[in-house]
């Protein structure tokens, strides 16, 4: 399949607009021109100023928007605004919107629907709980998550599976891991979009690192990753760059 890679940053709630910019500049100097796709997930504060020092071919997304156009929301960000500041991309139905603010399915297909109305390319992200994989139902799990988060949505999307279980905790799925529902969820891709699901990036996200970055990527149908921890420090940014090419 010939989908370029995708490798997504999520900073989380790091960084300020100066340290983003930093950050960006650091990137500059150092980044080759030859690289897969990089997006930076940055905190909406930290839009423009990323947007204005990042390389060429850099682009930057959001990590969260509101499933409103505009309005009494207070507190919400519109995919309008975002795309504004030069958003490309928003994460939508990352675990810890999920378990923090109470995100069900039907809300991330809203913001997603949303996002995708205004010209911006969601990413949206399933995937199960520890208790889940113990009983061995994290394909179910995780396509049932997938059907309710991309109701009405188009395909014109990521997909990310990041299992809660390897999100920041240095746990990593293995390589076949990714893969088995790697492969399940692009089947379920093309029973909802038919052909156009070839087309479609599915990142594998939890504990991803410039040595372990390589292997899952590798997999026939994991294009990419979304990656936290590791995406805080451009020497490590870097490594994962290497190791993808
Ligand atoms: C994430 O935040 O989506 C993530 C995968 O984090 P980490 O790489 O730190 O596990």
């Amino acid at each position: 399949m010939s989908v370029q890679n995708l490798l997504a940053l999520n900073w989380k709630m790091n960084k300020t607009p100066a340290e983003a910019r930093a950050w960006a500049e650091e990137l500059s100097e150092k980044l080759a021109a030859d690289k897969p796709e990089l997006a930076v997930m940055a905190p909406a504060v930290a839009l423009p100023a990323l947007a204005a020092h990042l390389p060429p071919g850099v682009t930057v997304g959001a990590q969260d928007v509101s499933a409103h156009e505009a309005g009494a929301y207070t507190g919400e960000i519109s995919a309008a605004m975002l795309v504004d500041v030069g958003a490309r991309y928003v994460v939508v139905g990352h675990s810890e919107r999920r378990e923090y603010h109470g995100e069900t399915d039907a809300d991330v297909a809203a913001k997603a629907r949303q996002a995708q109305a205004n010209g911006l390319m969601p990413i949206v992200c399933v995937g199960e709980g520890l208790d889940v994989r113990e009983k061995g139902e994290q394909v179910p799990h995780t396509l049932a998550q997938l059907s309710g988060s991309l109701d009405g949505v188009g395909p014109e999307v990521v997909v990310a599976y990041e299992p809660v279980w390897a999100i920041g905790t240095g746990k990593t799925a293995t390589a076949d891991d990714a893969e088995e529902l790697a492969a399940a969820i692009r089947t379920a891709l093309r029973e909802r979009y038919g052909s156009e699901a070839q087309h479609i990036r599915i990142l594998y996200g939890g504990s991803v690192k410039p040595d372990n970055i390589a292997s899952i990527c590798a997999q026939p149908n994991v294009n990419g990753a979304l990656v936290g921890g590791a995406s805080l420090k451009v020497p490590d940014v870097l490594g994962m760059v290497d190791a993808l090419q």
